[in-house]
């Protein structure tokens, strides 16, 4: 089971190797601020790239996003992937859902998203491997900052004291 957070910065610095080699057959990508800043609607070449280069590999990808359905429909129009709009994560319900579209045992998925009370609260209710990287954008919905409050309290990680760090 992995479980990592800040290793890695953004998603291009995960590898499919690094993948397989933690016996992970598919993955779920968290939308807002991994895949793409949250306040976009264009996925950049590079992070195209790496969901091809994953898919490449035999790893499939699942989106898994708390956004609603308009902005997800929006983002994930010509990207030909699977995903789950409207995942109330941390709860489980759109990891099933997600899980479902795999169809791969939970013991061999990973998910890649930015927020801990979110991604990696969901994942661990879930019971699926998580990595947590940096957000992407520094802008952030009102939603996040709750968010972000929770995680300096519960889990002692300030992204606004990291960010001033650089
Ligand atoms: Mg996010």
């Amino acid at each position: 089971m992995i479980r990592i957070q800040s290793q890695f910065k953004t998603i291009l610095e995960i590898t499919p190797e690094f993948m397989i080699k933690n016996n992970i057959k598919g993955l779920f990508v968290d939308m807002d601020n991994t895949l793409l800043p949250w306040d976009q609607t264009l996925i950049s070449d590079q992070s195209m790239q790496w969901v091809n280069a994953m898919q490449e590999s035999g790893i499939k990808i699942c989106v898994i996003t708390n956004s609603g359905s308009k902005r997800t429909d929006e983002v994930m129009k010509n990207t030909g992937l699977l995903y789950v709009p409207s995942a109330f994560k941390p709860f489980p319900f759109g990891f099933i859902r997600a899980q479902a579209k795999l169809k791969i045992k939970k013991q061999h998925i990973c998910l890649i998203g930015d927020q801990m009370m979110t991604d990696a609260l969901g994942s661990k209710i879930y019971g699926c491997s998580y990595i947590i990287v940096d957000p992407l954008s520094p802008k952030e919905q009102k939603i996040t900052y709750v968010n972000r409050f929770f995680e300096r309290i519960l889990f002692g990680r300030d992204i606004r004291k990291k960010t001033d760090d650089k």
